[in-house]
């Protein structure tokens, strides 16, 4: 098996891609048995250097995904998880289901100077941050909650967090961000490519710090609409999903288009495991 290194170009993965539009998924979405959600986003709780980004209350962002028709979300504040305590039964009244998650900031004993990031979905329970990356792994996993790598080759607001290959292979991670919308195209890339390497399950998400960027990239689970946040983990964890997404919108000039990006792309290759 060879691991492609981040120094390296990366090969031409050619990720197929399927254009479908906003119409398309509002006429089908009533008719078939799925949810429709968004999983790496912020708040103003995440702490403590993020806060003074201008990110949204927890009930902002709540009223924000159901008014953008999300069926769920699991807000993934930088190391800390009283969003979901704070807003659930408020966003439960209004049909929204979200699942307690959290982005926690790890230490690599390999890479001393990085600050890598790892996504936790369906962790109620406090999980420290700045502990070793296999450590906080294994207790995302004693809650049964799923870790994911987040943008791993990604340098967008930092390169400290940047992850690389070599912690992704040697790390029991059940999937890889494969697609962040901040990131630009090679981060992406990158990150694909060693998620086929790897047949990881492979995940996206807006990583909104904005309000106006949730919903930017969505998951569609095939599952029943369901109040239970637990069938929507484990509708994920056997890869019933697919990434619906916009362009790539990494940089900040192309941010700056965000609001004239009207065509929806689907990465058909984000479905399930890789082949
Ligand atoms: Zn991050
Ligand atoms: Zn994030």
């Amino acid at each position: 098996m060879t691991a492609f290194r981040p120094e390296q170009s990366p090969p031409d993965v050619s990720i197929p891609i399927f254009i479908c539009s906003r119409v398309y998924t509002r006429i089908f979405r009533d008719t078939i048995s799925i949810m429709i959600g968004e999983i790496h986003c912020h708040t103003n709780l995440s702490l403590p250097h993020w806060a003074h980004r201008n990110l949204a209350t927890p009930k902002e962002l709540v009223d924000r995904a159901i008014s953008i028709g999300l069926d769920f979300v699991a807000i993934t504040d930088h190391d800390t998880q009283t969003a979901f305590s704070e807003i659930n039964v408020y966003a439960l009244q209004n049909g929204l289901v979200l699942i307690p998650s959290v982005e926690i900031t790890v230490k690599a004993s390999r890479l001393p100077n990085k600050r890598p990031h790892v996504l936790a979905y369906g962790v109620p329970e406090k999980i420290h941050s700045r502990l070793p990356i296999d450590e906080t792994i294994d207790l995302i996993h004693v809650q049964g909650g799923l870790a994911v790598a987040a943008h791993p080759y990604g340098v967008k607001f930092s390169k400290v967090t940047f992850m690389g290959t070599d912690l992704i292979m040697n790390n029991n991670f059940d999937g890889i961000e494969v697609f962040n919308s901040y990131e630009d195209e090679l981060a992406n890339r990158r990150a694909y490519t060693v998620a086929v390497e790897k047949k990881s399950l492979m995940f996206g998400g807006s990583d909104a710090h904005s309000i106006d960027h949730l919903g930017l990239t969505k998951i569609i689970v095939d599952i029943p609409k369901t109040k239970n946040w637990q069938d929507i983990l484990e509708a994920i964890r056997v890869g019933k999903f697919s990434i619906s997404t916009k362009q790539s919108l990494g940089g900040s000039k192309t941010r700056k288009r965000l609001s004239s990006t009207s065509m929806s792309i689907l990465l058909s290759s984000l479905k399930g495991k890789a082949a």
